[in-house]
């Protein structure tokens, strides 16, 4: 019975491994370790081994086969699955083996793990062998799944690194130009920047000099071990010699060249391109453009291959933007330095003293050295010390010159600093050794463009000199007017005494009588001269008193005519009026003797600068929609003025260069002529043609 029921029991057992075995998610087969005969396995290892095998050896053909005979062609991952049996068997040590790919109709590519695993007898011997098959499909494709994942993060992270690398060297080179002004400084710290961000071999930074067409070199990098010769050929680059050609100052896009060698090899670049010599493969070169300005390029080159929107080029870009910047910045920085260099050059060789002095703290803070030499100081002395602490400035109080009180010159510039405007005006210095000079000088204020007073400059020279030379004239004018003045007054007196009894007593002969006349006429003349030079000197000393009343202008002038007419037989005078009759009245309210001066002066410059004789017009206009104020002329067709002595005639002493010094004269008239007009309110001015004649213009103002 025990027996029977052992039976029982291990056919069942047997029955239930059988169903385990068949039913398990695992491939097994046994087999016989000394031949490698296949004794059994289930059928998932069957369906397996099937896609192993040819037609011949399916449907289970191979069960009591050596593995020799039907196994032969089945490799694992190289090794022949006979050899590592043949092992297992010999040695006694397991094999495991990883992901067996299986293609089925049903399932598609499946990924089984399998072993092999020896079966020991009692002796320790290895008597079977068991194969498995583990299906790890799921496991394989999760994992690959996590493998695209992590690929694509990690191409994600890639880019993102690269974007990082693209801003920090943008954002260090946009930090530089912001804190420096010095474009080397900048361009290196740019060339570092891409350098240790994208590995560039070489990188340079090239100026666009436009007035020579060429490129020059403001820095430049290269990997260590470079040529550092190369670099001579590159520090001035002809526009037509770089890369874009003639097409550089005009190229706005980057040239990119993404791979020199190929470019080379396929023909499509200069295979005696330096850069090609030097195994150089990726190249970009960025136009720096500052609004519509060419500013220079940005180049790099690397010995991989490039993508024209790769991080290094988008890099160049971005930095290339504040780059041209810089050099913008820079090039007006140093025209702007160059230009005040000249100017300050012009100021300091200028033989007038300027001065500038700054409103915050009424200092000195440009001084030119005539400036110096004209105070007596140094230009140490003069600058950075406020005006008012000079040691100079209390010797001023009450001086004076000439009797006349002067301003001195620190005045003019601290009136400046008030705001206030000083032109031409006489100004003293005091020398420290004490000497006084006088100062022609002239002071502004200074404004900054928002309207804001910046400070006060002057301007003055030393006309001490001219002056005294001028009192000496003077004072010669008026003793000469003095001593001569009584001596012709007596002569003429006696002249005239001579001339009543002539007529009184007998006849005089004509010899006599001419004489006579001479003496009268030239001592009038002399009369006329003295009295002409006492008034230069009353203008001057701004004696000349007007003994205004209000006189009749038209008939003033007539009677001018009438008296100028009889000393010309050549001349026809013709008063023209306009808008008036013969008989009407011009009522001005001035000096009468001056009128008839500055008339008598004009007609009988007409008279002398005539001397081919001709008509003279003086004419007088009054239109009622200008009612208050009068035109008088005097025309001539004589000699006429040349046109760049028309702004002097009006100067005293001053006659035009084409005159024939036979025609005599002083140019002291059509001085006074102004002075006068000048002086009633009105104006004086000429217009006339070399050879042609010349008209001369007075507007008066009128008593209305
Ligand atoms: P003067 O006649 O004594 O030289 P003025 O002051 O009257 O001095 O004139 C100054 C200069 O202007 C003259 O020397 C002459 O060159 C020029 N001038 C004046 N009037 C005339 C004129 N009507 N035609 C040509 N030149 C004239």
């Amino acid at each position: 019975m025990p027996a029977m029921m052992n039976t029982s029991m291990n056919a069942r057992t047997y029955r239930y491994t059988d169903m385990m075995l068949e039913h398990a998610s695992v491939g097994i087969a046994v087999y016989d370790a000394r031949d490698l005969r296949l004794l059994e396995a289930n059928t998932l290892f069957m369906t397996i081994l099937n896609t192993f095998l040819d037609s011949h050896w399916q449907c289970e053909r191979v069960i009591g086969h050596p593995l020799t005979s039907w196994a032969t062609h089945i490799d694992f991952y190289a090794l022949s699955v006979v050899e590592i049996f043949c092992t297992v068997a010999e040695t006694g040590v397991p094999y495991r083996g990883a992901e067996l790919v299986v293609t089925t109709g049903k399932r598609g590519t499946t990924y089984w793990n399998w072993s092999v695993s020896p079966v020991r007898d009692e002796d320790g011997r290895v008597t079977h062998l068991v194969q498995t098959l583990n299906d790890v499909t799921e496991q394989v494709l999760a994992r690959r799944k996590a493998e695209q994942a992590q690929n694509a993060l990690s191409r994600t992270h890639s880019a993102v690194e690269a974007e990082r690398r693209r801003l920090e060297v943008v954002e260090t080179v946009a930090r530089s130009v912001r804190e420096y002004l010095d474009t080397e400084h900048i361009g290196n710290i740019a060339l570092d920047a891409i350098a240790e961000h994208f590995q560039a071999d070489g990188s340079c930074l090239h100026i666009a000099d436009h007035a020579q067409q060429v490129l020059r070199l403001v820095c430049a990098r290269q990997q260590e071990g470079g040529d550092p010769e190369g670099w001579k050929s590159m520090e001035y680059i002809p526009f037509e010699r770089t890369i874009a050609g003639k097409q550089t100052c005009r190229q706005r896009e980057p040239i990119v060249l993404e791979d020199l060698q190929v470019a080379a090899e396929m023909g499509l670049f200069n295979k005696k391109n330096p850069l090609v010599a030097v195994g150089v493969r990726g190249y970009v070169c960025v136009p720096l453009w500052f609004g519509d300005r060419f500013e220079g390029t940005l180049c790099a080159n690397f010995t991989r291959p490039i993508c024209p929107d790769g991080p290094e080029v988008k890099a160049l870009v971005g930095s290339g933007t504040h780059l041209a910047a810089a050099l913008a910045h820079a090039r007006l920085h140093s025209s702007t330095a160059r230009e005040q260099t000249r100017l300050l050059s012009i100021l300091d060789q200028l033989p007038e003293g300027i001065l500038i002095a700054d409103i915050s703290n009424s200092t000195i803070t440009y001084a030119n050295l005539a400036a110096a030499n004209i105070l007596g100081l140094s230009l140490d002395e003069l600058l950075s010390t406020p005006l008012h602490r000079h040691p100079w400035s209390h010797a001023y109080t009450g001086q004076s010159i000439d009797g006349k009180p002067i301003l001195p010159w620190n005045f003019a510039v601290i009136r400046a600093l008030g705001g206030e405007t000083i032109k031409s005006k006489e100004t003293l210095v005091i020398k420290p050794c004490g000497t006084k000079i006088v100062t022609l000088t002239s002071s502004a204020p200074l404004y900054a463009n928002n309207g804001a007073m910046t400070g006060a400059m002057i301007v003055f020279q030393d006309v001490t000199a001219q002056k005294s030379l001028e009192q000496h004239k003077n004072d010669f004018l008026s003793i000469a007017n003095h001593e001569l003045r009584t001596p012709i007054t007596i002569i003429q007196g006696f002249a005239e005494i001579l001339q009543l009894k002539a007529t009184q007593d007998q006849p005089l002969d004509s010899l006599t009588q001419y004489a006579l006349t001479s003496i009268t006429e030239q001592s009038q003349h002399l009369t006329h001269l003295i009295e002409e030079m006492l008034d230069i000197s009353r203008i001057e000393q701004a004696q000349l008193v007007l003994r205004r009343t209000p006189c009749d202008l038209l008939s003033i002038l007539a009677r001018v005519i009438d008296s100028q007419s009889i000393t010309t037989r050549q001349h026809q005078l013709h008063l023209v009026l306009d808008g008036l009759q013969t008989t009407d009245t011009l009522i001005a309210y001035a000096d009468e003797e001056r009128m008839v001066q500055v008339f008598n002066n004009l007609i009988s410059n007409a008279i002398k600068y005539s001397p081919a004789g001709g008509e003279i017009e003086i004419g007088l206009r009054h239109m009622p929609e200008r009612a208050t104020e009068v035109l008088i002329w005097v025309k001539d067709h004589g000699i006429g003025i040349a046109a760049n002595e028309i702004p002097n005639i009006f100067k005293r002493f001053h006659r035009a260069s084409n005159l024939d010094r036979s025609l005599s004269g002083f140019g002291i008239g059509l001085y006074l002529v102004k002075e006068v007009v000048i002086r009633h309110g009105g104006r004086v001015w000429v217009e006339s043609q070399e050879g042609q004649g010349s008209t001369f213009y007075v507007i008066l103002p009128l008593n209305v």
